[in-house]
């Protein structure tokens, strides 16, 4: 699972600041993520356009590096430092190198993922920017420019985060025209095919509203009606469930992740795999993935990663599931190395069905002083699991292994490039998690980033949604703080917490699994927040900061997060739906006793918190069902809760929300530019290698179409 960005709305956006302080000066064991963790959500709402500064007279410091370097549509770039990196040694950066390179080899897996044409459509882009003859100073080539950007962004066409497809704000006309005005050898165009005859092709797919309009759909038939490319030929969500139900053995304590690394094909009436592995599906990307993980595994810091990554090659090359569960088997266990890495199809937010993993990559070292405070919670995750609020027979006896960590990450890529998780929570598999642990990780250097590029600009969503200049106060005083330690609890502990009934099927809950799986972490975050053992740990500054989170996470829940959602949309992301549904079950269960307020004043509308013990006791209440639910594998009662609180938006508050939320000019959603690790050779030897930061986003996407580019684009 990885940890996203919360989008609340808080001072600027820095929502996990954490470690900002960190690097030389630091804070104290009180914020913290987690890598695996949630990483990415991360769609703060926060960012901001540099055009508005009408600063000036408070001259800020003058920092060296900017965070913040691009904007368009609903997007911000920003830049990621990597602190201490002049503290490793030769052998660590050439290991970090080699896995950086083996993390930028699958992008193009990514894109053929997300949708079947995405290749095609960024390779003809690719081919205009390199190319085009014409004008491209005028207003529409600048149209054109964005576009391309969005689709870099993306991994495709279809938005990143609410999954429908977004369009280029040029005529049909125009499109065709800057294609014809590019050099025709560089377009992905079929053998004898024309260019008129690939814009016939190219231009339904880009401009036509209904055609393959949902990345991932949840309108019957959810396979058919989503475009993302985990199902081929006449495929219904029937046929799927029925292919994989025979696969399942019941009762399995170690069950494979069936589907996890394949694209299910029907063809002639019969269905199969077809399989991601180096003689099948996206081979020659792997291939390259493999070749890169062989020149690391040469400089490994020690035998334990040379095991695991061999597995890991092992399992590229078979395509075997169960090699996969040993790699991460192996993998989980490994806490002494201070490198580490993710590499692979791991998580399945894309997929309808929630079984197909998109492929993603990770590159990082530890983060020691983060790593102390998360490691705390880390330690007593046996107290806390004892203590919660759930029937004690849906309890871990032993919480094994929960080891937490806070990491400085040194490339990304696949599905979490360029939008990245703030926290990482792997391995997914819930019998891994259950016999080995899981490890969960704060990224640290991202969520300075994020919180940097807020502070480069002045405007702020908090005080337009929050109802009083007190809760404005009591946020930006513990906010960050307090965020962060939601943050490290959702990841250390949260979705390492509870266990299945015997016979209880992991994929129980289908569809609405992923959104009660976020809401049952996020609860038991919300939950503990509050406790006085995180004021006795240290990990809390006293016993008012948690306050802050509880405010910020109903306003976030309940009204700002809806910024991020089109006008006469549903919410239909796990993370949001999960905030959705936390904020709306404890705003009307608590309606009687008032414990949280909707008030309107002057057309704008707040909703505050009256009582936060109350609260707090409404979010155990849920936490109690929600695990109940996935214990039980209770899929009715799940779909129910979801589609009761978890979707359906008044649209005059959306309205209010957007049009609140726009005037403010802040861009909702985050991505970054990768450092460039650069070998520094003397004598034909690599002697150092050098951290470069670009702070061209499209120039960045560019140089990877052209050197990291494996996969044909296919029409
Ligand atoms: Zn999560």
């Amino acid at each position: 699972m990885v940890f996203k960005r919360k989008n609340k709305t808080k001072i600027a956006m820095s929502l996990r600041f954490y470690i900002f302080a960190a690097r030389k000066s630091y804070l104290l064991p009180n914020k913290m993520k987690k890598l695996m963790i949630c990483i990415g959500m991360a769609a703060a709402l926060v960012g901001c356009s540099p055009k508005q500064e009408e600063v000036a007279e408070q001259p800020q410091p003058k920092e060296e590096f900017k965070y913040l370097v691009d904007e368009f549509a609903d997007l911000r770039i920003m830049r990621y430092q990597i602190p201490d990196w002049d503290q490793l040694t030769l052998q660590q950066k050439s290991y970090i190198y080699y896995l950086g390179e083996a993390a930028k080899c699958g992008r193009d897996i990514l894109a053929d993922q997300n949708f079947k044409y995405n290749l095609v459509v960024r390779k003809t882009i690719e081919a205009v920017l390199n190319s085009y003859q014409g004008d491209r100073d005028c207003a529409d080539f600048q149209n054109f420019v964005v576009y391309a950007k969005r689709v870099f962004f993306s991994n495709g066409i279809h938005h990143h985060y609410a999954e429908d497809k977004f369009f280029p704000e040029v005529s049909e006309a125009y499109f065709a025209e800057v294609i014809k005005g590019s050099d025709a050898s560089q377009l992905p165009l079929n053998e004898g095919e024309t260019v008129d005859q690939f814009i016939a092709f190219l231009t339904p797919v880009v401009f036509d509203k209904e055609l393959y309009k949902m990345r991932r759909s949840s309108e019957d038939d959810i396979i058919v009606n989503s475009a993302v490319n985990f199902y081929e030929g006449d495929i219904r969500k029937a046929d799927v469930e029925a292919f994989y139900d025979k696969m399942r053995e019941p009762n399995d304590a170690t069950p494979i992740s069936y589907g996890l690394n394949s694209k299910l094909v029907k063809e002639d009436g019969k269905i199969y795999e077809d399989v991601y592995k180096v003689d099948g599906l996206y081979g020659e990307a792997i291939t390259a993935i493999i070749g890169w993980l062989q020149k690391a595994n040469e400089v490994a810091e020690n035998d334990i990663q040379r095991d695991y990554t061999q597995k890991l090659i092992d399992y590229y090359t078979t395509g075997d599931l169960k090699t996969w569960d040993e790699y991460n088997v192996a993998w989980v266990q490994d806490s002494v190395s201070h490198i580490d890495f993710v590499n692979g199809f791991i998580e399945d937010y894309n997929d309808p069905m929630g079984m197909k993993a998109t492929w993603e990559a990770i590159v990082n070292f530890k983060d020691l002083e983060a790593t102390k405070r998360s490691n705390t919670i880390g330690e007593n995750a046996q107290w806390f699991e004892d203590h919660s609020p759930v029937d004690p027979r849906f309890k871990k006896e032993k919480c094994k292994g929960v080891s937490a960590k806070s990491i400085t990450v040194t490339t990304l890529g696949g599905d979490c490039f360029p939008s990245p998780p703030i926290g990482i929570n792997l391995p997914n598999a819930d019998w891994i998690r259950k016999d080995y642990g899981s490890k969960s990780v704060t990224i640290t250097n991202l969520m300075e980033a994020y919180d940097k590029a807020a502070d480069e600009c002045p405007r702020s969503a908090l005080k337009e949604f929050a109802y009083s200049q007190d809760e404005v106060d009591l946020c930006k005083k513990y906010g960050s703080d307090a965020d962060v330690v939601h943050t490290n609890l959702h990841e250390c502990l949260g979705h390492g917490s509870g266990k299945l009934l015997p016979g209880t099927q992991p994929g129980a809950l289908k569809e609405f699994s992923s959104t009660l799986e976020e809401a049952r972490a996020d609860l038991f975050g919300l939950y503990y927040l509050a406790d006085p053992k995180m004021v006795e740990l240290g990990v809390m500054p006293d016993a008012e900061a948690y306050k802050a989170e509880y405010c910020s996470y109903i306003r976030n829940g309940m009204m700002s997060q809806l910024a991020r959602v089109e006008l006469g949309k549903d919410v239909t992301e796990s993370h949001m739906q999960n905030r959705k549904l936390i904020s709306e079950w404890c705003y009307e269960k608590g309606r009687e006793a008032n414990v949280i307020e909707k008030k309107v004043e002057n057309g704008k509308t707040y909703f505050i918190v009256n009582d936060f013990e109350a609260l707090r006791g409404l979010f155990g209440e849920l936490l109690a069902e929600i695990q109940r639910i996935k214990s039980e594998g209770d899929y009715a009662a799940g779909k129910a809760i979801v589609e009761q609180y978890a979707v359906k938006v008044d649209p005059e508050l959306h309205k209010e929300v957007k049009e609140r939320y726009n005037a403010l000019g802040l861009k909702p959603y985050g991505g970054f530019i990768n450092p460039e690790i650069v070998p520094v050779e003397e004598n034909g030897k690599v002697v150092d290698y050098k951290v470069e930061y670009p702070s061209d986003f499209v120039a960045q996407h560019m140089k990877y179409g052209k050197e990291y580019s494996f996969l044909k684009a296919k029409h």
